[in-house]
Order: structure tokens, then C-alpha cells, then sequence
């Protein structure tokens, strides 16, 4: 491995943050506190003025954002097979069966003309994920599930930052019943290390939000409390906020660079090395990944060692989720979603964060012109 070895991602965190973070770690108060209210306000500015409810983590707003949409033992609930598994899994948490829907090659998103057929009565929800931070058509999306009456639960865990027709993903689309959920992982455009925060439709109740994200606890005045409801224990803490808080103002300028960065790869890209490239979307899509498809038969795991020998971080971003055992345990197997399961073999996740340099792009373009005539 070289040493100045270029990781696949990097988060870009200055140094006032930091002091931010070491003021917090010195204030007497370091959980949820008043940066976990300053950045809920933030990202509230952001998202239109829409509530906004901050959480540990991505996969805890999903799960939460099910409950408040009623979802649970005998519901299904609708979305892609090619997703971090964290999408589906939170469907089989509240108790319901996950409609697993193939993608559109050409978006790698959940195929939008393929719902309607697949709704039945037990059909409560949809959860949309905008892969590689491209989003789903939000008008089409929004006039399917507001005809059919169904919940719209955005997995926006890798979209913060991109736009839709120029509104940023986040505000409200359609007939504003949808829930919009934003994963602040170490990996993601905008990080808290590990957080995520819930955009909440107008017809819910955030103090039942809030009582959702720990356990259902109800604060009276005088100090006594109730508890009404089962609620978990998914709270950011104040350190994390204080992260998101210095992260925020930077996200504009993390888009742009990633933009910039992408179209350098595609400048870079030699057609003659037959990589399948993402589509070519610099309008809405926040790159928060770069992902080719590899050639046919090219063997994956060899083309990671390889790179990685020549000081290049290369990730997959994700097998098809059907294909994992729990999910094969439930009934699906090879061949249910052809297109998932082509790209899901296929994808590899090039470097791409804020912080590189073009001649970064550079170098790991020729790393994978050499490397992939070596595995030839
Ligand atoms: C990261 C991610 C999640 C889960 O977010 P966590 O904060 O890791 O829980 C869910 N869905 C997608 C598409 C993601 O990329």
C-alpha cells in the first residue's frame, strides 16, 4: 500500500468545528442540549421551515418515521433492492414485509413505473432512496403515492445537498406528506459522525416524535412525567450537533466541489475501458458517490486488491439486498431483481470527497486503466 493512499471518502471537518466540539466536551452538558436544538433549527431554515427532529442515526428516523405513519404487523411497505440494507431492515423492525421493486438501470433507483402494479390493501408506505445522492423524480413519485394514498418515507440518507427542479431535497413535495430522512454518517456529505435528523410532514405531531426518540417519556412542569407510547432511545447528543452545526454552512461549497470533481471524472474516463458510468445529472445530484459499473466478468474483488496496491480506496455500495441471507430466509432469491443485481455486482465506488484535488481524479483514472488491463 503507497503511502499517501487516497481513501474512497473523507470527511472534511475545520478546525473551528473542532473547537466548537471541545466547547461543548467542556460546557458540563455534553447530550442532547441546545446545539441538538440549534441544529434542528438550522436544518429546519433549510428544509423550508419544515419541523425537523434530530436523531443518532439514519436508521433510526426510518424507524421512527414508519411508526408515525401507522406502519406496522400486517402492512407492507414498498422500496429498492439496491440500498444500504438499513432501508429494509427497519420495515421487518415494525413488524411489516418489505415490496421489494427492481430499478431503472439508467437512475439505478427504484423503477417508478413498476409501484402501481405491485400495491395491494396491506400497502401502507414507500420508501424511495436516492442512490449516490441522485434523486428520485420527486413529481412523479409525489403523484403516484398522493392518487394511491400512500406515505412517502424519502430515504435521503446520501441526497442532503442535491435538489429536485431546483428545491432542495428536504422541503416539502406533492401534497406535503412526506417524510424526508437524512443519515449524518461519518461517510455522508454532511456528518455528526453518526447522526441523522427526520423532516416531518404538517398532519404529525413532533412532540410524538420526540416522545418516539426516547422512550415515549412525557415531561410535565412540576417535574413528573408519563409515559404513553413505546419509544426507543435514539437521541443525538450535543457533541454530535455541535459537528452538524459547523458542518452546515459548509454544505453548499462540499456540493459544488463534489460537482466538480465528478465532471473531471467523466472528462478523465477513457470510453474504451467499457465501465457502465453513472448518469450525467449535475443539476440535481449531490455526487455523494462515484459509481462505474465494471465491465462483465471483470473479477471485483482482484480489481479492489490492485487498486489498493497501487494507494487507491475503492468501496461497493451495495450488493443487492435481497441476495443477503436474512433477506433469501424470507422467500427472494437470484434473479427476483435482474437490474439490482447487475449493478450490485457490478458497482465499484471510486474516490470522491471535498478535500481532493483534480489531479487526484488523475491518478486514480490511470490506477484503473492499468489495473483494469492487468486483470485482462
Ligand atoms: C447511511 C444510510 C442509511 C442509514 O443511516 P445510518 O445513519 O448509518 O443509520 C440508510 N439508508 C441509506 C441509503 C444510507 O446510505
Amino acid at each position: 500500500m503507497s503511502s499517501d493512499f487516497l481513501p474512497f471518502t473523507r470527511p472534511s471537518i475545520d478546525e473551528a468545528t473542532i473547537a466548537a466540539v471541545g466547547d461543548v466536551l467542556r460546557s458540563g452538558w455534553i447530550t442532547s442540549g441546545p446545539k441538538v436544538q440549534a441544529f434542528e433549527a438550522a436544518l429546519s431554515t433549510y428544509c423550508g421551515g419544515r419541523p425537523v427532529r434530530a436523531f443518532n442515526s439514519g436508521t433510526a428516523t426510518l424507524e421512527v418515521a414508519l411508526r408515525l405513519a401507522g406502519v406496522g404487523a400486517g402492512d407492507t411497505v414498498i422500496t429498492t433492492p439496491l440500498t444500504w440494507v438499513a432501508t429494509a431492515n427497519v420495515i421487518l423492525e415494525v413488524g411489516a414485509t418489505p415490496i421489494l421493486i427492481d430499478v431503472d438501470p439508467l437512475t439505478r433507483n427504484i423503477d417508478l413505473d413498476r409501484i402501481e402494479a405491485a400495491i395491494t390493501a396491506s400497502t401502507k408506505a414507500i420508501i424511495p432512496v436516492d442512490l449516490a445522492g441522485l434523486p428520485v423524480d420527486r413529481d412523479r413519485l409525489y403523484a403516484l403515492a398522493d392518487r394511491c394514498g400512500l406515505r412517502v418515507i424519502e430515504d435521503a440518507a446520501q441526497s442532503l445537498g442535491a435538489s429536485w427542479n431546483g428545491r432542495p431535497i428536504g422541503g416539502a413535495f406533492g401534497q406535503g406528506r412526506g417524510f424526508v430522512s437524512f443519515s449524518f454518517h461519518a461517510n455522508k456529505n454532511l456528518t455528526t459522525s453518526e447522526g441523522g435528523a427526520l423532516v416531518l410532514p404538517e398532519d404529525i405531531d413532533p412532540a410524538l416524535c420526540e416522545r418516539l426518540r426516547l422512550q415515549g417519556v412525557k415531561r410535565f412542569p412540576d417535574g413528573g412525567m408519563d409515559v404513553d407510547v413505546l419509544g426507543g432511545k435514539f437521541n443525538l447528543t450535543d457533541i454530535a450537533a455541535a459537528i452538524g452545526l459547523g458542518q452546515l454552512p459548509n454544505l453548499a461549497a462540499f456540493t459544488a466541489r463534489r460537482r466538480e470533481l465528478a465532471r473531471r471524472y467523466f472528462a478523465a474516463l477513457d470510453p474504451k475501458l467499457g465501465l457502465d458510468l453513472p448518469m450525467a445529472d449535475f443539476e440535481n445530484s449531490n455526487w455523494h458517490m462515484f459509481q462505474p459499473l465494471l465491465p462483465r466478468g471483470t473479477d471485483r474483488g482482484r480489481f479492489i486488491v490492485a487498486m489498493k496496491d497501487k494507494g487507491i480506496g475503492v468501496g461497493v455500495h451495495y450488493p443487492a439486498l435481497h441476495l443477503f441471507s436474512l433477506y433469501r430466509a424470507l422467500g427472494f432469491g437470484e434473479g427476483d431483481f435482474p437490474q439490482a443485481e447487475d449493478i450490485g455486482r457490478r458497482t465499484i465506488t471510486l474516490p470522491l470527497f471535498p478535500a481532493m484535488q483534480d489531479g487526484d481524479i488523475d491518478r486514480v483514472c490511470s490506477a484503473l486503466a492499468a489495473t483494469l488491463s492487468e486483470l485482462a
